[in-house]
């Protein structure tokens, strides 16, 4: 049997974004910079850690219009790794996913705000300014 998997789209356009922070970005700059990305902090009830696996499968019936693509599908799991274990894959109902999605994407963006976040508290510290 085949399985076809893709990543869905969540995750697309969302290369991490790799801030850097400028040498000459005064304290001023920096701090605006911290404010505005408080303010772009997700809700904290609409997070979830993991990503969408799209999976298609062919039924193997003979004569099926499925055998000439990647199977039927799309059908959704929110697969989540734990360090050190398998990661645990749960199947999510199409009419979930695209709560899903908003959710992974938030968790994304929370993500990369706390990392713009300590990056700029980094900076300002080693300027032994105030945090
Ligand atoms: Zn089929």
């Amino acid at each position: 049997m085949e399985l076809y998997y893709k990543q869905t789209s969540y995750i697309r356009g969302l290369t991490v974004m790799r801030t850097k922070l400028r040498q000459r970005s005064s304290v001023a700059a920096l701090r605006r910079r911290r404010r505005q990305l408080l303010r772009q902090v997700p809700p904290l009830d609409r997070l979830l850690r993991g990503s969408l696996i799209e999976r298609y499968k062919p039924c193997g019936k003979p004569g099926c219009k499925c055998a000439r693509g990647p199977g039927h599908g799309p059908k959704y799991y929110l697969s989540v790794s734990h360090y050190g274990q398998r990661p645990q894959m749960d199947y999510i109902p199409q009419d979930y996913q695209s709560q899903a999605s908003e959710c992974l994407a938030n968790y994304h963006r929370l993500r990369q705000i706390l990392d713009e976040v300590c990056a700029i508290n980094h900076e300002l510290l080693c300027r032994r300014e105030v945090l």
